[in-house]
């Protein structure tokens, strides 16, 4: 899941990561009122899910409130890349004196992390390595959990770079380098590492994505909806399931659309509210209910799961399958109640018992939803 610039910046500077102070805003007039509040003037910066923005004409700064209204009108008339801007990133406007690079990323085929650094930051990294090869210094670490400030402060000096600089430099990477940890990132990239013309070090833009199969334990990216909705809808779609995300906290899994409907009906008759409709139409194997079940568990939304499932042509004892295998990952240990009738049910149920997953075996949805939420009821007393 990648992270907006704004959203990037947020957690840098949990991270304790200076950045530019700024708001997000989605029409002229909000922008013209932050603009009101940095008298000096303002760079203004669509949000969206593309690199390159700058070349796209994305990032503009305007230091008078005309220059204000026509650059935030253009930037919302953009599309970038096929992407609609919906919010600009109003910030004060910084000194720059210099800019660097600097990231760290993961190398998925030997489980290392990369940390990159360049002085000839500002431009992508594709072109840094094509036109300043001898500029960019990367460092493969094992464990990035073990890495201390003076590892990098030594990595950092081959850039030449000293004094004041190096040390915030240094101060940067390490303290990204423990929200890189903490946050299960895949990428991490500041471009431009700011210099200002007073030597402080500012991190100008962010560019984060987050190791989808961690959301799980990642409770504070729940501020983040409308990013879930583009990541598991484009999951279910890979897995063979028609999909649509909901702002309850209740997941669904159900053999049919009526099925789907009938269960999220009965919750809102409870006063709770389903995460998602999930529909597994007729081509049910233990693969694809074993994935529906893990992406629901992968979802950190997710409270209890209902899986309703009727099996005419679908087999069931595949599907129990399916899900015995899918709550291997429930390592929160989130309430699952199983309903499953059909062919092979008996099978289904017995295999379902042994396992220790709570099965439903009558028709009664309504029986299945009291039983989850009873179980989520003694979950959150604990
Ligand atoms: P990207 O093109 O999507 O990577 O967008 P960036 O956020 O990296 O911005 C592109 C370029 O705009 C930067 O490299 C800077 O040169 C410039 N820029 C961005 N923010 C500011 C700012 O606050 N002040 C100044 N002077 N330039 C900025
Ligand atoms: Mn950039």
């Amino acid at each position: 899941m990648h992270l907006l610039e704004y959203q990037g910046k947020a957690l840098f500077s949990e991270a304790g990561i200076p950045i530019p102070i700024g708001e997000v805003v989605n029409s002229v007039e909000d922008a013209q009122t932050v603009f009101e509040k940095f008298s000096s003037g303002v760079a203004i910066k669509a949000q969206v899910h593309a690199g390159g923005r700058g070349r796209a004409g994305g990032v503009k700064l305007a230091y008078t409130e005309a220059d204000v209204s026509q650059s935030a009108r253009a930037i919302l008339d953009l599309k970038i890349k096929g992407h609609i801007v919906k919010e600009l990133l109003i910030e004060e406007i910084i000194d720059i004196e210099k800019e660097y690079y600097l990231s760290y990323i993961v190398n998925s085929a030997s489980g290392t992390v990369s940390l990159m650094f360049s002085t000839a930051g500002g431009i992508n990294i594709e072109d840094i390595a094509k036109n300043n090869p001898d500029d960019l210094l990367k460092l493969d670490i094992d464990d990035i959990s073990l890495l201390r400030e003076y590892e990098i402060r030594n990595f950092l000096r081959k850039a030449n770079i000293r004094g004041k600089v190096l040390a915030d430099v240094a101060s940067i990477a390490y303290k990204l380098s423990q929200c890189f940890k903490k946050k299960d990132l895949m990428l991490a990239e500041i471009n431009p590492l700011v210099v200002t013309k007073n030597e402080d070090v500012i991190a100008a833009d962010a560019k984060v994505e987050v190791d989808n199969n961690s959301l799980y334990r990642h409770i504070e990216f729940e501020t983040i909806p409308e990013l879930i909705a583009d990541v598991y809808e484009q999951r279910a779609k890979d897995i063979g399931i028609s999909y649509v995300q909901m702002a309850g906290d209740i997941g669904i899994i159900a053999s049919g659309a009526g099925l789907a409907m009938n269960s999220m009906d009965i919750l809102e008759s409870r006063g709770e509210k389903a995460a998602n409709f999930l529909e597994t139409r007729g081509g049910i194997t233990a693969k694809l209910i074993s994935d529906s079940v893990k992406l629901l568990l992968s979802n950190p939304l997710v409270r209890g799961i209902l899986v309703n499932l009727y099996g005419g042509v679908n087999p069931m004892l595949e599907a129990a399958k399916g899900v015995i295998d899918g709550l291997n990952n429930n390592a929160n240990n989130i309430p699952v109640v199983v309903k499953l009738l059909g062919n092979q049910q008996e099978a289904a149920w017995s295999i379902l018992e042994e396992a220790g997953v709570s099965t439903v075996k009558t028709v009664s949805t309504e029986r299945a939803v009291d039983l989850l939420l009873q179980k989520m009821k003694g979950m959150r007393m604990v």
